[in-house]
């Protein structure tokens, strides 16, 4: 099987993104690109996380052409493909639609650097214009909107993030969703939480930029 240590990653995470909250259903989905073979491989659309094989799991080239799998690609796959195509720094791309983000990209929030661990993704998180899910104007709108970051939020839809592993591009998923949630909680008191400053956000940038986050950079 050609990409099996890929595919096997999408499956393991495509679970743990239903174990961890961050969809529901088999909403969402994942991929992981091999830099050496110029493939990546993708989650099927519409399958049961609990129970897909690694054999479910579609390979696709840069061309978004089908290599390998007979399920259908996810909708998403043009939103997946063209962070391989623009971005050296993202091997993995991760769509949730978590709860506390999806409320935020319903309001077209910007997620500022409020919270030490925002720096995760870069310094803050905007959300990109609406499009149609599935639609390449959308995946287009998610890389413009991920411009120097590792996270967006999609207009009325969730979440993507994109990083260099599917470890670090889950785990930015996990962090920006609970960083949406702690915004949320502070603004429904009335009052806007405090901001880091420029010395602070470029002391958390450098953190994780030593951690391997590239910070979109
Ligand atoms: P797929 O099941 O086709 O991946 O679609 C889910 C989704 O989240 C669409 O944005
Ligand atoms: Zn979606």
């Amino acid at each position: 099987m050609i990409l099996a240590q890929e595919r096997e990653a999408v499956v393991r995470f495509c679970r743990e993104m239903l174990a961890e909250n961050l969809t529901t259903g088999t909403g969402g989905n994942i991929s992981v690109f091999s830099p050496e073979e110029k493939y990546f491989a993708i989650s099927p659309s519409g399958k049961d996380y609990r129970t897909m094989v690694p054999e479910d799991v579609i390979v696709l080239d840069l061309n978004l052409n089908t290599i390998d799998g007979s399920l259908k690609p996810s909708s998403e796959f043009a939103m997946h493909g063209i962070f391989y195509q623009n971005r050296s720094d993202v091997n993995a791309v991760v769509h949730t639609h978590s709860l506390y983000a999806t409320a935020m990209a319903c309001l077209g929030w910007t997620l500022p650097p409020f919270y030490y661990l925002n720096m995760i993704a870069g310094t803050d998180v905007i959300c990109c214009p609406y499009a149609r899910y599935g639609t390449k104007e959308l995946a287009q709108f998610a890389l413009k909107g991920m411009e120097n970051r590792n996270a967006v939020l999609l207009s009325n839809h969730g979440l993507l993030t994109g990083s260099k592993t599917i470890e670090k591009a889950f785990n930015i998923a996990q962090i920006i969703e609970k960083a949406c949630q702690i915004y949320l909680t502070c603004k429904s008191t009335g009052v806007e939480p405090n901001r880091l400053n420029n010395i602070q956000v470029d002391e958390m940038l450098e953190v994780f930029r030593n951690r391997g986050y590239s910070n979109g950079h």
